[in-house]
């Protein structure tokens, strides 16, 4: 297996892990566009969210409540912060391993 977040998963790659369940892991992203730049997997190797199943619904919402916890942790709740999941070329998706940003701790522009 290939996928870069697989292996970080597997722990057969070094991450800075922030949160991890049965079913999600949580850890920085190495180049951080904002204060807070955390990146929110499922576990299971999904490449995208054009191929999500309805079998996946309620990752897909836990990922968000991690998200929201996290940015709890991180005190960004009251400023704000933007969750983003790109998806295939035109939107610079690198990584082909579904992944939700959580982004914050400053004003953030948009595109
Ligand atoms: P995307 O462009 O949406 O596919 O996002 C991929 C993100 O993964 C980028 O923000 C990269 O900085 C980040 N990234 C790449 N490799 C690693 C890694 N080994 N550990 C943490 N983040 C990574
Ligand atoms: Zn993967």
């Amino acid at each position: 297996m290939e996928c870069i977040f697989c292996k970080i998963i597997n722990k057969e790659r070094p991450s800075e892990i922030v949160y991890r369940d049965e079913k999600i892991l949580a850890f920085k992203d190495t180049e951080p566009k904002a204060p807070v730049h955390i990146l929110i997997i499922p576990q299971k190797h999904i490449p995208s969210v054009d191929y999500l199943g309805k079998e996946d619904r309620e990752l897909i919402g836990e990922l968000c409540l991690v998200a929201r916890k996290l940015a709890k942790e991180y005190k960004i709740s009251g400023t704000g912060y933007r969750l983003v999941f790109n998806v295939g070329k035109d939107a610079g998706q690198t990584i082909d391993h579904l992944h939700l940003h959580l982004l914050g701790g400053k004003k953030l522009p948009w595109a």
